[in-house]
């Protein structure tokens, strides 16, 4: 039904808020939408009153967003991932919008305290790390820059486990993120979308159809995503797997409800459980059905609003661009050929040519281990027209190859979607390439080691489809919403320019560094900021740090790549020589870690527990004067993240080289402040570009380096004989040092010493650069200054100018244009 009414006519145009209008819109919500008292509500139900007030102000610039993309037939861009790491959204919100301190004003008036209300709020844990994150930066970014863009997810009932430690090792807890705050998502019980399985293929020739067996149904949810400045709001349609449809009403008519109700708890697992693992759960069935929910749904969506806009699909390649989070959506290449050619009627080469130009395509990982690819079989059972049609794109590509003189059989079976000799496995990343415009890798290094290693031949054979997009971090978020001190700062020395919009502002720091004045209320920030961490830890694990202490941070993942254990190695390296020399200046430091491991990487669980186990040790050993503090925060979430990185002064960058994509926490680091110790590895190399060597602390083999260790066949047990102190610390945590109550619990250590990450071989270099790193701490008018270029340095690092390099060379999509922009008031 299309109404004439133009927007204003349904009078919902909001007035511009002040703290008397905010406040009593929260009472109104408090007591018409979640009819409680105000006499007794808790602080949960303030927050969701004060989340229907700030939805109130967002609605309307989304609801005009929408229409101003109809209007103008924009090209618009789809974000397919299957995570999105949102954070919190109400103070995101309100930063955005413009309006925190009216509502931090409303909640004075009211006599409530709204830190503690905005504490209320779950953390939604749709992802696993920094892919997922990266992802809702993006987000951020496509509203700021008022990009016609929607992302599509699924919205998990549970989401990331919550971690505890139990006598220091992880305990996984189910997320119940929706028990409590639902209020931010617009249910659209209309926008239904059937997704279907199994069954078989008919007809032949060109003219096939599928006859599926199963059906579900996919309904959305909409998140507003706004953008900075609160002109647009794009939508996050998240889909939500729902039986309904397929109740066994046989069954039930026999009396047996329980039967009938099986089926549907089944059908709805499908968007039960994100999968916590953050490379790939291969072989998995429900995690394929998963991929296949969110891209069948998605693509109908999208074909659904695109007839609604120019009612036909010749134009859809030109009218939009639907980008591939990794490799995980992949499947919607196929769907897309599946619609256009079985119920489209459109011919073969017409789809094709359509769908190369729709799609494009991002690598997060040369990792081959971590590449995803599916059994045939599998394939073939949940999808078998899908898997007719991917056989058909590779015969298409093989033939094409060959017809061009391409016939090197070995070529042929490297470059094949189908991998022949692991028992037959469709290779999704093969699947991606060639179904895409543009394929990207996500930092500098990156890109080049793609094009040289796992996509080497594709390389050749597309030689334009290849590029970089290197990651960034959107600042609304790590500065305005985590760190408020250094908010005030910035805004008090840079001036009128604002630095959320354009984070190369910043560079005026540059000429600022050296600034006694400026250097002492940068002092004064951090401190702040170390002194909030500190009460934190106190509160929450009972441990007192010292807040004037150097604070060494690793946050991320719990991976062998990433080489937490590495950190431990040096910590203990430090034990062993504050107990030798007693005497020496040492510079007191505080180790944190955080960080989740996937449920079934026992590796990975191991370093968290040799991490407590040390910390134990060393905390409780009365010698050390304090001067190490080692604390592990459990249950690592962007909510955390928030707390820790502000307050951080050393960030720990030193996985592997040549195994980090790109990284974002390097990023969220520099740009609050930290200086990082690392590696010469993913984004690491582009943040040392800009910074300079001397306010950044680099060591390590190079990705050259590492490569040809591998190829001579890197033997750890050489740098143990060299060297005696890193002899030491295997030695002491193989034979039950910091495991007193049960020596063997590390001894595989010693043994099976395979050290695939190759940490024997960075540990001196590693300890060296630790040393480098106390001695410039112990001038604390040369660390501020290297922080301070640190973050003057960022702004190339701001996921605004990885928006704009997509929307250059990848996708091909202009902004809003003034004119188009969703009109205040016409
Ligand atoms: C930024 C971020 C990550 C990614 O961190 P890396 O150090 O790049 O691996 C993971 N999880 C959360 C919650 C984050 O905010």
């Amino acid at each position: 039904m299309i109404s004439k009414l133009p927007l204003p006519e349904y009078e919902y145009a909001m007035p511009k808020p002040d703290a008397d209008f905010v406040r009593r819109a929260i009472v109104y919500k408090l007591i018409f939408i979640l009819g409680v008292d105000p006499r007794n509500a808790t602080p949960q139900e303030w927050l969701n009153a004060a989340m229907f007030a700030a939805r109130d102000l967002v609605t309307e610039s989304f609801l005009k967003t929408r229409r101003s993309h109809e209007d103008h037939g924009k090209r618009m861009v789809y974000y397919l991932s299957m995570e999105f790491l949102m954070g919190r959204s109400f103070v995101n919100s309100l930063i955005n919008e413009g309006v925190y301190d009216v509502f931090n004003e409303a909640f004075e008036q009211l006599g409530l305290d709204f830190a503690d209300v905005c504490e209320q709020e779950e953390d939604p844990g749709l992802g696993n790390g920094g892919l997922g994150r990266l992802a809702a930066c993006f987000l951020d970014s496509m509203a700021t820059l008022r990009i016609p863009a929607v992302g599509y997810g699924i919205r998990y009932q549970y989401g990331m486990f919550k971690q505890e430690i139990v006598d220091g090792q992880q305990i996984e807890k189910p997320d119940l993120w929706l028990d409590h705050d639902m209020q931010w998502q617009f249910a659209r019980p209309a926008k239904r979308y059937p997704v279907s399985f199994g069954g078989r293929v008919c007809g032949s020739g060109s003219i096939k159809y599928w006859e599926p067996a199963e059906h579900i149904t996919a309904l959305a949810y909409d998140e507003v995503i706004p953008g900075y400045g609160g002109n647009v709001a794009n939508p996050l349609r998240l889909w939500t797997a729902h039986a309904g449809d397929t109740f066994d009403l046989a069954n039930f008519n026999q009396g047996d409800y329980f039967a009938a109700m099986r089926g549907q708890t089944q059908d709805e697992n499908i968007s039960r459980v994100l999968y916590p693992n953050d490379s790939t759960d291969s072989g998995r069935e429900l995690r394929l059905k998963q991929e296949y929910f969110l891209v069948s749904a998605s693509i109908q969506d999208i074909i659904a609003r695109h007839k609604c806009r120019f009612h036909n699909l010749k134009n859809l390649a030109d009218k939009v661009v639907i980008h591939l989070n990794d490799t995980h959506p992949v499947l919607a290449i196929p769907e897309l050929m599946r619609i256009l050619v079985d119920e489209e009627s459109m011919d073969w080469e017409e789809a094709w040519g359509i769908s190369c130009r729709v799609f494009s395509y991002t690598n997060h990982t040369l990792m081959s281990e971590a590449l995803e690819t599916w059994p045939v079989d599998l394939m073939g059972r949940l999808l078998p027209r899908h898997l007719d049609i991917i056989f058909e794109i590779n015969e298409q590509f093989l033939d094409a190859l060959r017809a061009i003189g391409k016939t090197d059989p070995n070529l042929i079976r490297r470059v094949s979607i189908i991998d022949e000799e692991n028992g037959r496995r469709v290779r999704m990343a093969w699947l991606a390439v060639v179904g895409s415009h543009r394929v990207n890798g996500v930092a500098k290094i990156h890109s080049d080691l793609m094009k040289t290693s796992i996509f080497a031949d594709f390389a050749k054979i597309f030689p334009d489809r290849f590029t970089n997009v290197t990651n960034g971090v959107t600042p609304r978020r790590w500065i305005a919403v985590a760190n408020r001190p250094l908010t005030k700062f910035l805004d008090k020395t840079l001036g009128e320019q604002d630095w959320r919009l354009h984070l190369d502002h910043l560079a005026k720091l540059n000429g600022l560094a050296d600034d006694p004045e400026v250097q002492a209320e940068f002092a004064e920030v951090k401190q702040a900021n170390k002194q909030r961490l500190a009460d934190y830890i106190e509160k929450e694990l009972g441990i007192k740090v010292n807040p004037q202490a150097m604070f060494d941070v690793q946050i991320k993942r719990i991976h062998e790549y990433k080489r937490q254990a590495l950190n431990v190695m040096h910590i203990i390296d430090r034990y062993n020589k504050i107990l030798e020399n007693p005497d020496a200046n040492w510079q007191p430091r505080v180790f944190i870690f955080a960080g989740k491991a996937a449920s079934a990487y026992v590796a990975a669980k191991r370093i968290i527990r040799l991490i407590n186990d040390v910390a134990a040790v060393i905390n409780n050993d009365k010698r050390i004067r304090d001067l190490i503090k080692v604390v592990f925060i459990p249950n690592y979430s962007v909510s955390l993240a928030q707390i820790i990185i502000p307050a951080a002064d050393l960030s720990e960058q030193i996985s592997l080289a040549g195994t980090e994509a790109s990284g974002t926490g390097n990023m969220k680091f520099a740009l609050n402040g930290a200086l990082t110790i690392g590696t010469l590895d993913g984004a690491n190399v582009e943040i040392l570009e800009k910074v300079g060597e001397d306010n950044i602390f680099i060591f390590g083999n190079t990705v050259e380096q590492v490569e040809a260790l591998r190829r001579e066949g890197y033997d750890p047990f050489v740098y143990l004989e060299q060297d005696s102190d890193l002899r030491r610390v295997i030695k002491q945590v193989s034979t039950g040092t910091f495991s007193p109550e049960e020596h063997s619990r590390y001894s595989n250590v010693m043994h099976g010493f395979g050290d695939y990450y190759q940490l024997a071989a960075d540990f001196r270099s590693y300890i060296e650069a630790q040393e480098r790193a106390d001695k410039h701490y112990s001038n604390p008018a040369k660390w501020r200054r290297s922080a301070l270029i640190n973050i003057a340095n960022m702004g190339y690092f701001s996921s605004d100018r990885s928006i704009q390099d997509y929307c250059k060379n990848i996708w091909f999509i202009e902004p809003l244009s003034e004119a188009e922009l969703p009109s205040e008031n016409p």
